[in-house]
């Protein structure tokens, strides 16, 4: 892998030509957040699948369905390792991060909570680890009660102890925030949750492309992540849980696949993890999310964060020193994530992102699918420039160039 230094030249960044899209492509990306790109190892690794295994996995018992079978179990392996499931944890193959959550709220929110019980959620979170527990909330009868956070995105103790009580019986959280990119401190907030015997679930969307996330070091009892946020494929995305609770959950989705035996008025459903795989797997899409995450960590967690965290800071002290643009949360790089997500006094978003559009520089604008948090923070909407480590400090450049003169186009 060409990690050697890269770091060093400021317009060099050899990774880059990993990633076709990019590589032929003047574009300046930057919107990693919403979806990564994908390298050259990964659209391989998919095609792969169709040219070598394709047959319909789970299913035969001819040569080839077993081999698609095998490369499905071999992309769950690499997952387990890449989570640091223990033994008694499960990984489940969902499209993305919104099923995931949506099978936990569906299976084990609808089937045990009640009236009276306290859902946490944070006020960040992404509608995807909100509407599925707004949908709980109400057939339930549960509560749901808002972790808020200060300007910054900090989650003080204060907040965690105004928001837990006896009655929680399952907290909500997003590992790092998408409008924010702050990290939340999970691991205090699995401890709180423990002590008064609720479950966590933990959105690790945003987190799981840039840091390591270890379900044990966390506390999660789930844990969910898209593949294509980490440069796997769109459409295969995963829950971790810990056995001993999905085993207790009812099936999410029925059908084909997910069943051990069907008489003409019942089934015996499948151990876990296939009770939650109901329908054919996206098998070359399981392929494609191995080999994300081996090209990942090939590329390496430390240079990944070492690049992004020498953009980010040129990014965010590059955007402060311009009139009229305002930063949302910290102000120290490292609590960024690589996401920065600004406003333009006077301009609305839209035409920001339309003018770097024009400029070449693909970002996103709006509210980021965090509604609560921008009615939280009083602001309208804003736009957001997400870094990955395959951005360059000429990008970033370009970027700021093009916001500094956004006001004057406006007239
Ligand atoms: N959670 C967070 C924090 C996100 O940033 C996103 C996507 O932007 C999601 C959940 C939803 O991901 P997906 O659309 O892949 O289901």
């Amino acid at each position: 892998m060409e990690n050697n230094g890269f770091t060093n030249h400021p317009y060099c960044n050899p990774y880059r030509r990993n990633f076709p899209l990019l590589a032929e492509n003047p574009l300046i990306y930057l919107d990693s957040a919403a979806t990564a790109q994908k390298p050259a190892c990964v659209l391989q690794a998919e095609r792969e699948f169709y040219e070598r295994y394709n047959a319909n996995p789970m299913r035969g018992f001819y040569a080839l369905s077993v081999e698609a079978t095998e490369r499905v179990e071999e992309a769950r392996k690499a997952v387990r390792r890449f989570l640091n499931a223990p033994p008694e944890g499960e990984v489940i193959f969902t499209r993305n991060t919104t099923e995931s959550l949506n099978l936990v709220a569906y299976s084990y929110g609808l089937s045990r909570l009640k009236a009276g019980d306290e859902i946490v959620v944070s006020i960040m979170e992404h509608h995807s680890n909100l509407l599925p527990w707004q949908m709980v909330a109400r057939q339930t009868g549960a509560r749901l009660k808002f972790l808020e956070c200060g300007a910054d995105g900090r989650i003080t103790q204060e907040r965690l102890n105004e928001a837990f009580s006896e009655r929680t019986k399952l907290v909500a959280v997003a590992h790092v925030s998408n409008v924010l990119g702050c990290e939340n401190p999970v691991a205090r907030i699995a401890a709180m949750a423990k002590e008064r015997g609720a479950v966590l679930v933990v959105d690790a969307a945003q987190s799981a492309p840039h840091m390591p996330v270890d379900v044990q070091a966390l506390g999660a009892d789930f844990l969910a992540f898209s593949g294509h946020k980490l440069m796997g494929p769109m459409g295969i995305g995963v829950l971790y849980g810990r056995r001993e609770l999905l085993e207790e959950m009812p099936p999410f989705l029925t059908g084909g696949e997910m069943i051990d035996s069907v008489t003409r008025t019942g089934a015996v459903f499948a151990p876990v993890p296939y009770k939650f795989e109901a329908g054919t797997v996206n098998a070359a899409g399981a392929w494609g999310l191995k080999e994300a995450i081996r090209y990942l960590e090939a590329v390496g967690f430390e240079a990944v964060h070492r690049q992004e965290l020498a953009l980010t800071t040129m990014a965010l002290e590059g955007l402060r020193q311009i009139p009229h643009v305002k930063v949302l949360g910290s102000e120290k790089a490292e609590e960024h994530c690589g996401i920065l997500t600004f406003t333009v006094d006077g301009v609305h978003p839209h035409d920001v992102s339309a003018i770097l559009d024009a400029d070449g520089i693909a970002v996103r604008a709006g509210n980021h699918c965090a509604q609560p948090l921008f009615d939280f923070l009083k602001v309208n909407a804003a736009t957001r420039a997400s870094i990955y480590f395959y951005n360059t400090q000429e990008e970033i450049a370009a970027l700021l160039r093009s916001v500094a003169g956004i006001r004057r186009k406006m007239g």
